[in-house]
């Protein structure tokens, strides 16, 4: 095969590839420009999720005509002269490179004008497109707008999702970058939609309010700590807080949101134990390093870093961590995270802290249901079953017909719940409970639009959410199976869970019907850690035993674990 140098428009839209791979990324490209120029201000709009159009409007700086004719040549950037500028970044972008790939992918205009300048000018270019400058008027700031993304880039455009989904990504960027900067003023808006509305605040926990609802921002717990020249400071959320994403990690490194596995992982270690299998805290953690210890060209969309000694970071960041979470919770803490240290002989595990949402089972309702289900058709083996303690408040030994049973307890109870809803639903009769106040439920406005877009599906499985503004809703119908053993983080987290089935990719109606009711089944399940009271095991053991199949759940994992008295007699040389 013979090389052949590629054409060069065709090299530049393979490079824009690397930068802008949707429109979530020109919106980031485009807002880090603005937050580089000094705005206080910055508005974004999208139309169809960006792919039709994308406008960010800032009050910053401005360019000069020179400049702007300038700005869109590739590695043109006003942000590095030499080498060693790129070892002490402090501006977002640095690269040259955005502005220059939008214009290879899209048709991008440019309107600007200087602070100390009377007028302004506008720039018009595109792929195939001769760049065109002239006169216009404009206050002092910068408007980028980018129509028809990747219209000429079948290759790509192909890969977009619904706009929809593509909101759902631009509405991420703009939340994270909005979280870094409480003091710069933001609005976001989708076609007609508002999805952010942040005016300038004092401080993180006030901008997270707008984001997440006061409620929630008032329940954060602060830290701060400098440690050799480390300085680490954020605002934990408090366990009852969970998500089932780790999308409310938040970690913003010398002003630059990134994802960085080694701070999700220390995340891990500060909760561990206070947080069950799936579910994730919602923090914010800011760090600041010398600028030379910290490289962040490491990826061309500048959202990944590397420190120059991780290591250290991560040890100041989990020390400030568990300071913020042992001040709250009355948990012996471990010297430090140990970012893979052994634990120090004589120190004790961590126990979950006292768990505000500990409810006992409903076993009333349980207990009924089985004698209920028990005096139909099903003759159930479960009288001879008798519950004999519990292991770890996890699981519950049971004397078995046959010998020794380990019941997981989460599993079972959530197998009930499931089947119930499941034959309610189908039975098209799912009773529902109303609330005579209802439970205030606050989402980041990407899972709002998520529950706004599917509040029919909810209905239908007794969910029925009111919209009240801001990200608040109003829960004001619940599955009365489920509703007396929630709590209000309980249906928090019920929401959350929904939200996420939501986002399970797409499937058929029924498929997605599943999912929900198994989230609902799932968070109202009595969780691994609750102590349960003999009562309470029994009714559960009841209750799993009218199953049709109490054995396994439906994923497979196994109910019930057994060791027959055979086993066991030959085991202790019995016989
Ligand atoms: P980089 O940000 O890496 O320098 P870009 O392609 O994003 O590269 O931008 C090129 C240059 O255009 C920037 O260095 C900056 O001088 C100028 N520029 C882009 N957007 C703005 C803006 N909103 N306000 C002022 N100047 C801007
Ligand atoms: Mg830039």
């Amino acid at each position: 095969m013979a090389i052949r140098v590629l054409p060069p428009d065709l090299a530049a839209k393979i490079a824009a590839g690397e930068v802008i791979e949707r429109p979530a990324s020109a919106v980031k490209e485009l807002i880090e420009n603005a937050l580089d120029a000094k705005s206080e201000t910055i508005d974004v709009e999208i139309e169809d999720g960006g792919i039709a159009r994308i406008t960010v409007r800032d009050d910053g700086e401005g360019m000069s005509d020179d400049d702007l004719r300038l700005c869109t040549a590739r590695h043109a950037t006003s942000k590095l002269r030499r080498d060693s500028d790129l070892l002490s970044i402090h501006t977002l972008g640095f690269r040259g490179e955005a502005l220059a790939s939008l214009a290879a992918v899209a048709h991008l205009s440019i309107v600007t004008r200087l602070q100390t300048a009377k007028d302004g000018f506008r720039l018009d270019v595109g792929p195939g497109v001769e760049p065109t400058l002239a006169p216009a008027g404009r206050a002092p700031g910068t408007t980028v707008d980018v129509r028809r993304l990747f219209a000429s880039f079948p290759a790509r455009s192909k890969f977009l999702g619904t706009p929809r989904t593509e909101s759902f990504h631009v509405g991420r960027c703009v939340h994270r970058l909005a979280v870094a900067t409480p003091d710069v003023g933001w609005s976001l808006r989708h076609g007609t939609r508002w999805m952010l509305r942040a005016p300038a605040v004092r401080d993180p926990r006030e901008r997270l309010a707008q984001i997440y609802g006061p409620e929630t921002a008032r329940e954060l717990i602060p830290f701060a700590l400098t440690r050799s020249g480390i300085e680490v400071e954020g605002l934990a959320g408090p366990p009852e807080l969970r998500r089932s994403h780790r999308r409310d990690q938040l970690f913003i490194v010398n002003g630059r949101p990134v994802s960085d596995r080694g701070l999700s992982y220390v995340v891990g270690s500060a909760y561990h134990g206070m947080l069950r299998r799936g579910t994730y805290p919602l923090v914010l953690i800011h760090v600041r390093v010398p600028p030379e210890t910290v490289d962040v060209n490491v990826h061309p969309r500048k959202d990944e870093i590397r420190f120059r000694e991780p290591r250290v970071v991560q040890e100041t960041v989990s020390a400030a961590l568990q300071q913020a979470l042992a001040s709250r919770y009355a948990v012996p803490h471990l010297a430090s995270a140990s970012v893979a240290e052994p634990r120090p002989a004589g120190t004790t595990p961590r126990r979950s802290p006292p768990s505000r949402e500990r409810l006992p089972l409903d076993f009333d309702r349980l207990s009924q249901a089985s004698r209920e289900e028990k005096a139909g058709e099903k003759v159930s083996p479960a009288g001879s079953r008798r519950a004999i303690g519990q292991l770890r408040e996890t699981y519950l030994l049971v004397e078995g017909p046959d010998g020794l049973e380990i019941v997981d307890q989460h599993v079972a109870h959530e197998q009930i719940l499931h089947v119930r809803l499941q034959r309610q639903y189908t039975d098209g009769d799912l009773p529902r409970q109303q609330f005579l106040l209802p439970v205030r439920i606050e989402l980041p406005f990407d899972d709002a639009e998520r529950i706004i877009a599917h509040r029919d599906h909810l209905e239908r499985l007794g969910v029925v959410l009111d919209e009240f503004g801001g990200g608040t809703f109003l829960l004001r119908e619940y599955p009365a199976a489920l509703a007396e053993q929630q709590t209000r983080y309980g249906f928090q987290e019920a929401i959350d869970r929904l939200v996420e089935a939501l986002a399970h990719g797409q499937s058929g109606e029924q498929a997605l019907l599943g999912r929900l009711l198994a989230s609902l089944a799932c968070a109202a399940a009595v969780t691994a850690g609750t102590s349960l009271s003999r009562i309470e095991q029994q009714a559960l053991v009841d209750a799993l035993m009218t199953l049709e199949d109490p054995y396994r759940c439906p994923h497979g994992r196994p109910i019930i674990l057994r060791f027959d008295d055979d086993e066991l007699a030959r085991r202790f040389g019995r016989r």
